[in-house]
């Protein structure tokens, strides 16, 4: 086993959870054995409420310019190691060495904005009538969990690590099972860079922990993010109990591609899109749609993905449970009569035989009531549906349940407006595959891609992890005059 077994992080200390049981963590990459996971019981959970409760009065108490002091130290540890914490996440995860530096940087990108928060987070207040005051702070929840996937190991709990603290929360995360290890390194930084322990606790395991967390009457709110299923389940349960819950879910996203787009362009947007992270992206183009005649685009796609090479410029999916299930999809497809152009099934790297590799897969002649047109797969799998007008590939687009992102491919400006107007996704592209707003912008699906009020980053998130005081102030405004006589 190449690193110690992973345990829980609780009150500044690593600390055994109280079970024996395990799961092994196993590179994708390989099938390395990396290290083991406990499977937390809820009295971890318990413990580490407690030492985030303990913490929370002084944590909240701080003005928040000092707050963001300790941020502004772990923004330079992410850089300072950015290519160590690149290294655990493409070994856990199982994505390029490219990726996940990318990734790395955008933790670091996430963490300046929360150092912004002082800017961004100033009450209001107003003389509402003589000598009266209204006014407005936002404060802290107190102590709020975060509960995240696998495919980002780094990325996505640093969505709601720096801005849930920076606004004075103290934190319980729940790292995915499968990816256990970034997480626990990301602690150690946080408390270099001067975090209070306490503040900041992590437990490790699976449902068991993630239902103690909706059910904890000590937690004050929930982020989730994750499947779809598992984020109904998560906002049911954790709103059951009263909590503040946003729970963002799983995503099919559809690329639009009209005949006038650029077609070198589109084409090299379309692959990176449906293959970035071996196609494990909530924001990965998973279904496109031909309007009219894009045959020669859908010719570049083809060979643009037939660059990109499983263990050269292309990484593992997560599991081999992944990589059969993906593959199973792409064979249904063609015993329903869909065209195979570009085919992933059976890739394997030389000298890495136990990774789960699934290559590049283009799919033509997809009919939109086939599974691969209908639900999430979660790899490098692109299914291509052909229509003759836009109204058509936009009534495919609104009626997949999910809502994370949309994209359209053309040179004309009315063209992509009326597509940003009519498409029913919280994030859209105009000749950009993969939309995601970059910070202060927030982050945030539609319809069965996200549950709740408000987005995850961005300013949106100041109203999630805080609430409003509302104060009426009322002094006689004569006092200093007869204080002077
Ligand atoms: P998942 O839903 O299986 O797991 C997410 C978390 O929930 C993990 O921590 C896991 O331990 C826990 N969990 C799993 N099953 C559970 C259950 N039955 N009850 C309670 N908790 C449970 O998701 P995943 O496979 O780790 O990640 C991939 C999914 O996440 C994809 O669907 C992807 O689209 C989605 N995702 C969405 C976004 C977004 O912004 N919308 C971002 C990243 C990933």
């Amino acid at each position: 086993m190449k690193y110690a077994p992973v345990q829980n992080y609780i009150n500044g200390q690593f600390v055994d959870a109280s079970t024996d049981q395990t799961l092994p963590v196993i590179s994708p990459l390989d099938g390395t054995l990396l290290s083991t996971v406990p499977m937390s019981v809820p009295k971890d959970l318990d413990a580490a409420v407690r030492s985030a409760k303990i913490a929370f009065p002084a944590w909240s108490h701080m003005p928040i310019k000092e707050r963001v002091q300790v941020l502004f130290r772990y923004r330079y540890l992410l850089e300072k190691h950015l290519k160590e914490l690149a290294a655990l996440v493409s070994e856990e995860n199982g994505k390029t060495m490219g990726e996940a530096i990318a990734e790395i940087e955008k933790c670091i990108e996430l963490t300046e904005f929360a150092t912004s928060l002082p800017q961004l987070v100033t009450g209001e207040v107003l003389e509402v009538s003589k000598g009266v005051e209204c006014r407005t702070e936002h404060v802290p929840l107190g102590v709020v969990a975060s509960i995240v996937p696998f495919n980002f190991p780094s990325m996505v709990p640093n969505w709601t690590i720096p801005n849930a603290l920076a606004l004075g929360n103290c934190m319980i995360i729940k790292p995915s099972e499968k990816v256990p290890l970034s997480v626990g390194r990301l602690a150690q930084l946080l408390k270099e860079a001067g975090l209070p322990d306490g503040v900041f606790n992590v437990v490790h395991g699976d449902s068991v922990i993630v239902n103690a967390i909706c059910d904890h009457p000590g937690i004050a709110a929930v982020s989730f993010v994750g499947s779809t299923k598992v984020a109904k389940i998560v906002y049911q349960r954790a709103t059951h109990h009263y909590k503040r819950c946003l729970a963002l879910g799983g995503a099919k996203n559809h690329l639009l591609v009209l005949p006038d787009a650029k077609a070198d362009m589109t084409a090299q947007n379309v692959a990176a899109s449906m293959s970035g992270c071996a196609g494990q992206r909530c924001m990965a183009a998973s279904a496109m749609v031909a309007v009219g005649n894009v045959d020669h685009i859908i010719q570049k796609i083809c060979e643009e993905a037939k660059k990109i090479v499983p263990g050269e410029n292309l990484g593992a999916v997560i599991s081999k449970e992944s990589k059969e299930r993906i593959e199973h999809y792409i064979t249904e497809a063609e015993a329903q009569g869909a065209k195979i152009l570009v085919d992933g099934r059976k890739a394997t790297v030389p000298g890495k035989e136990q990774g789960t590799y699934v290559g590049p897969t283009v799919i033509d002649y997809v009919k939109p009531e086939m599974a691969v047109a209908k639900e999430e797969i979660f790899g490098p799998v692109i299914s291509i549906m052909r229509t003759n007008t836009i109204d058509e590939a936009l009534a495919i687009e609104n009626a997949n349940p999910y809502g994370n992102a949309a994209a359209v491919f053309t040179q004309n400006g009315g063209m992509a407006r009326y597509v940003i107007d009519r498409a029913s996704a919280g994030m859209i592209g105009v000749n950009v595959g993969v939309p995601v707003p970059r910070e202060p912008f927030s982050f945030g699906g539609w319809n069965e891609s996200k549950f709740g009020v408000g987005d995850i980053t961005g300013k949106s998130s100041i109203e999630f992890w805080t609430k409003l005081k509302k104060s009426t102030v009322k002094w006689n405004p004569e006092a200093g005059v007869n204080w002077m006589s």
